[in-house]
């Protein structure tokens, strides 16, 4: 859906002519305001408090300087250094996880749990292509990941492959990047969405912001198709919030055992008689390494459900 289709589609039926459309969607967020655009295109910024809890994507209703919030799809969250949870943007359809030569091993797997857990189809993204070891790389990650979701080789630098992302992201998607620092995140968003730069210039003017405001984040229109929100200081993914049924659900690599199961149904794949993960494993069918992935994510996931078991309930 184009950025001026989603405001439209909020607009609260037939107003007459002269009355300013109340539908919107958010598309950058300053901490102190966010910039909502309406569905003829119009665009306005309402004041905000700090920790108001809009983000970028959400849908609002707009009535003089106040906003309501219209129910959300999906939420994004992200962990800080300090562990404190912070949404990140909210209605996003897919995630695109970025890996470069040198991505923590593991981030991959983590990534797509986290997307798949939070009602995000997850894509990948191998940048730096130009370089050899990131071709040796992106035909891995293909091999890999092929049967469970869809993967791009490109190189933001180049611009080789970005025609074949442009293509998937034009089919109306909504989404983000996410990978360790130094992958090419915004090298690629830049690429993806000329308007990146020229824009955030722009409304720093605002008389609210003073010239030295950043945007903590906003969503672009992608030329051709699709949008991307752009959220600097998003870098690495924690898991938030993900059950042990959700990494045992959502693990990339099971999705064949839909058909030839473990022999029980809620089998955690570890040491269980009959276990199909573990015959994938043992036919080389599953990376050990990946295995020993998926049983860390698993632990994980247990251990933080123990903890919250063991909190005292808040009345
Ligand atoms: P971010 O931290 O994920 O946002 O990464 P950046 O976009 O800042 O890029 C990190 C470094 O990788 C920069 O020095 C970029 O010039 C470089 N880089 C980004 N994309 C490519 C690419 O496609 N090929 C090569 N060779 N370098 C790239
Ligand atoms: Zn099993």
């Amino acid at each position: 859906m184009r950025l001026e289709e989603a405001g439209k589609e909020m607009s609260t039926g037939k107003a007459p002519e002269s009355a300013p459309e109340t539908g919107g969607l958010i598309v950058s967020h300053f901490g102190v305001a966010v910039e909502v655009l309406f569905g003829g295109g119009e665009r306005r910024m309402v004041r905000v408090k700090r920790n108001s809890g809009h983000v970028v994507g959400d849908r609002v209703r707009v009535a003089g300087e106040v906003l309501e919030r219209l129910p959300r799809q999906t939420e994004l969250r992200r962990r800080d250094a300090r562990g404190s949870v912070h949404l990140v943007a909210a209605n996003l359809d897919v995630l695109g996880i970025v890996l470069a030569p040198g991505s923590p091993s593991g981030f991959a797997d983590r990534a797509i749990v986290a997307a798949r857990a939070a009602g995000l189809k997850p894509f990948l993204v191998c940048n730096k292509c130009d370089l050899p070891e990131a071709r040796a790389l992106a035909s891995e990650v293909a091999g890999t990941y092929a049967g469970s979701l869809s993967t791009f080789a490109l190189s933001a630098a180049s611009g080789e492959g970005i025609e074949d992302l442009r293509g998937f992201l034009r089919e109306g998607h909504r989404g983000a990047f996410v990978g360790s620092t130094g992958v090419g995140k915004s090298s690629l968003l830049n690429a993806l969405c000329p308007e990146i730069n020229l824009k955030v210039g722009e409304l720093s003017d605002h008389r609210w912001l003073g010239k030295h405001t950043t945007t903590v984040s906003s969503l672009h229109t992608v030329p051709g198709g699709g949008e991307l929100v752009d959220t600097p200081g998003f870098r690495d993914f924690g898991l938030v919030d993900i059950s042990s049924e959700e990494v045992v659900e959502y693990f990339p690599g099971f999705e064949s055992l839909e058909e030839n199961g473990c022999r029980f149904h809620n089998c955690r794949h570890r040491s269980e008689p009959g276990c199909a993960v573990t015959e994938l494993v043992e036919r080389g069918e599953l990376a050990a390494d990946r295995y020993r992935c998926y049983l860390d994510i698993l632990a994980e996931a247990e251990a933080a459900e123990d903890a919250a078991a063991r909190r005292p309930r808040k009345k």
